[in-house]
C-alpha cells in the first residue's frame, strides 16, 4: 500500500476530525461538518478583518486629532506614545521625487530625519502631496 491510499483511509473530517468512511471524495462527515466548518472559517475571517478596520479607524483617528491642520511634523515618539499602528495603512503614494508616503484613508504619514514623522491629509484624486 502506498501513501496516498493510507491517506485516503486515514482520511479525517476538518470540522470534527473524525475519520471519513464511504465515498472517497467526501471531505466532511456530512452536512452539518460541511456548514459548521465553513461558518467556523467565515467568523475567523470575519473577526480579523474587524480587528484590522479598527486598527485602521484608530490610525485614522490619531492622525486626525494630531493634525487638525492638515499638514505638520511630529516625532515618530509622540505617534507611539498613542499605539499609532505604523504596520496598518490603505495604500502608499509616491512622489515625483520618490518620496513615500502612507495613507490611511485621507490621512499620509512620511517618514522624516531625526525620528520625525510628516503629517498631511491626502484625498487620492486631488494630488494633494507635493514634493
Ligand atoms: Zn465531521
Amino acid at each position: 500500500m502506498n501513501e496516498t491510499n493510507l491517506r485516503k483511509k486515514t482520511k479525517k473530517c476538518p470540522y470534527c476530525n473524525n475519520v471519513i468512511s464511504g465515498r472517497t471524495d467526501k471531505v466532511f462527515c456530512d452536512d452539518k461538518c460541511r456548514n459548521n466548518f465553513y461558518y467556523m472559517v467565515n467568523n475567523e475571517q470575519k473577526t480579523y478583518i474587524r480587528k484590522i478596520n479598527g486598527i485602521l479607524l484608530k490610525n485614522r483617528g490619531i492622525l486626525r486629532t494630531v493634525n487638525p491642520s492638515g499638514r505638520m511634523s511630529v516625532p515618530k515618539r509622540y505617534l507611539e506614545e498613542l499605539e499609532f499602528d505604523f504596520g496598518c495603512f490603505t495604500g502608499i503614494h509616491k512622489t515625483k521625487r520618490g518620496r513615500l508616503y502612507y495613507l490611511v484613508y485621507d490621512q499620509a504619514f512620511s517618514f522624516d530625519e531625526n525620528e520625525r514623522v510628516s503629517l498631511v491629509v491626502f484625498y487620492r484624486d486631488a494630488k494633494a502631496v507635493k514634493g
